[in-house]
C-alpha cells in the first residue's frame, strides 16, 4: 500500500502514519524526520537544510526529491510506504508521479487530514507543553514565530496539492479534528476495499427481493395448510378462467376443518384470534 498524508503541521499527520505502518507493515517515510537525522549527523545537506527548517521555511524541492527518490528504493519499502511531510509543493508532487511512473509503481490513496488552522496553534502548544512536562527535547522549530511562517508555507505551497490530487481521483478527505482512534477509523474504512456490487441501489434491490421471496414463501405456507384444492389457485384459475381462484376460496375455510386443526387454535391469522388480540376486541367493545 502507497499511501501519501497531506495537511498542516499538527494535523496529526505523524500519528496516523505511524498507525497505518502498524496496520498494514508498511514504513513511514518522513520528509521532516530524515531532514533532522541528516542535521543531527551533520551531512553536508542536513546542515544546509537544518538553518531552513529552523526558519520555518521549505527545504529547496531537489533535496527533498532527491532522498525520497532514494528512499522509496531501498527494501523496507517494497511493501509499501506512507509519506508524511512529502511532497509539499507542486514540483514535489509531479517528481514523484514520475518517480512512480519509472518504477511501475502506483498511489493507492491522498489522505487529506481537514483541520480548522486556527485550532492548530493551540495543538502545537499543547504538544510543546506536554513534551517539555515529559522532559524531551522540543523541536527547534516548534516555537510561535517558525510555526506562523509553516503555516503560511503550507498555506501557499501545500495546499494547492489537495487540488492537484483531487484532479487526478486519488483524494480522500477525512475530519482531522475528530478525536485520534475516530480519525483512524475513518482512515481505514476509506481504505477498505469496495465490496464488489455492493453498490446502495444494489443492496436495496436484494432487500426488496428477499422480502418478495419472504412473501411467497408466507403465500404457499398459508396454502399448504388450506390443503390441495387451496392450493390449486393459480392453475385452476388458468384453466378455469379465473373461476377456480374463487372456488378453491371458497374450499379454503372447509379444507381448514379437514386438516383438523380445531378453530380455537388457528392462531393469529385464524379468525377467533390470539387470546391478546380478542382481549383487545372485547375492551374496545366495552
Ligand atoms: P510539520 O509538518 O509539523 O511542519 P515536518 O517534520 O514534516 O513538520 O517538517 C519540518 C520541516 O522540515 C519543514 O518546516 C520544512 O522546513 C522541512 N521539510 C519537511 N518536508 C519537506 C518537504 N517535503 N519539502 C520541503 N521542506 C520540507
Amino acid at each position: 500500500m502507497r499511501l501519501i498524508l497531506l495537511g498542516p503541521p499538527g494535523a496529526g499527520k505523524g500519528t496516523q502514519a505511524q498507525r497505518l505502518v502498524a496496520k498494514h507493515g508498511i514504513v513511514q517515510l518522513s520528509t521532516g524526520d530524515m531532514l533532522r537525522a541528516a542535521a543531527a549527523a551533520g551531512t553536508p545537506v542536513g546542515l544546509r537544510a537544518k538553518e531552513i527548517m529552523e526558519r520555518g521555511e521549505l527545504v529547496p524541492d531537489e533535496v527533498v526529491v532527491a532522498i525520497i527518490a532514494d528512499r522509496i528504493g531501498e527494501a523496507d519499502a517494497r511493501r509499501g510506504f506512507v509519506l508524511d511531510g512529502f511532497p509539499r509543493t507542486v514540483p514535489q508532487a509531479e517528481a514523484l508521479d514520475r518517480l512512480l511512473k519509472e518504477r511501475g509503481l502506483d498511489l493507492d490513496a491522498v489522505i487529506e487530514l481537514k483541520v480548522d488552522e486556527a485550532i492548530l496553534m493551540k495543538r502545537i502548544e499543547t504538544r510543546i507543553a506536554e513534551m517539555t512536562a515529559r522532559g524531551e527535547k522540543v523541536r527547534a522549530d516548534d516555537n510561535a514565530e517558525a510555526l506562523k511562517k509553516r503555516l503560511d508555507a503550507y498555506r501557499a505551497q501545500t495546499a494547492p496539492l489537495v487540488d492537484y490530487y483531487a484532479r487526478t481521483g486519488q483524494l480522500k478527505t477525512v475530519d482531522g479534528m475528530a478525536p485520534i482512534d475516530a480519525v483512524t477509523a475513518e482512515i481505514d474504512r476509506l481504505l477498505r476495499p469496495a465490496r464488489p456490487g455492493r453498490s446502495r441501489a444494489k443492496t436495496a434491490g436484494r432487500r426488496a427481493s428477499r422480502a418478495r421471496a419472504a412473501k411467497t414463501k408466507t403465500a404457499r405456507a398459508r396454502a399448504a395448510r388450506r390443503g390441495p384444492k387451496a392450493s390449486r389457485g393459480k392453475a385452476a384459475a388458468r384453466a378455469t378462467g379465473g373461476k377456480g381462484r374463487k372456488r378453491a376460496a371458497k374450499a379454503a375455510p372447509g379444507s381448514r376443518k379437514k386438516a383438523g386443526r380445531p378453530v380455537a387454535k388457528r392462531g393469529r391469522a385464524g379468525r377467533a384470534g390470539t387470546r391478546k388480540t380478542r382481549a383487545k376486541r372485547l375492551t374496545r367493545a366495552r
